[in-house]
């Protein structure tokens, strides 16, 4: 997946603006399906969080699915902040935004409050059998 680097800026913004070095937040990368390889957007959704979770107004991802439906866009990868390490903790595994092969869940650790980039993050994937498993980053984001 090929990610511009401004996006990537812009997602690392807004989960410290939102999270404010005490809360997890997430954003949600965005693509065309007639490029399926290529992030064009980075969107933050409407939701409630704590320290240690967030939850997704079922409103706003209503109206959510109805533009991705009207636009021919689709959520590519789904970002969230973790207080201290990034892993994929049994709740993410078990309600990502969209559970389909192939989906990524990025997890920045410390929400989101140090360098930017991927050294510290966990980059999670559904295989074709429907399990999460952990992948390397550098095979799967490519940042443009
Ligand atoms: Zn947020």
């Amino acid at each position: 997946m090929k990610v511009p680097a401004p996006i990537v800026d812009q997602t690392f913004a807004q989960l410290r603006r939102c999270g404010a070095g005490v809360s997890e937040c997430q954003a949600l990368w965005l693509g065309p399906w007639s490029e399926p390889d290529k992030v064009t957007e980075m969107i933050h959704p409407q939701h409630s969080a704590s320290p240690v979770g967030f939850q997704v107004d079922p409103v706003w991802l209503h109206q959510l699915w109805l533009r991705l439906a009207k636009d021919g866009l689709g959520i590519r990868v789904q970002i969230h902040t973790h207080p201290g390490a990034a892993y994929h903790s049994a709740t993410d595994d078990a309600y990502p935004i969209v559970h389909q092969p192939g989906f990524l869940s990025l997890v920045i650790p410390r929400f989101a409050t140090g360098t930017v980039g991927f050294d510290q993050a966990f980059l999670a994937r559904i295989d074709d059998a429907g399990t999460w498993g952990e992948v390397a980053i550098p095979d799967y984001l490519e940042v443009t």
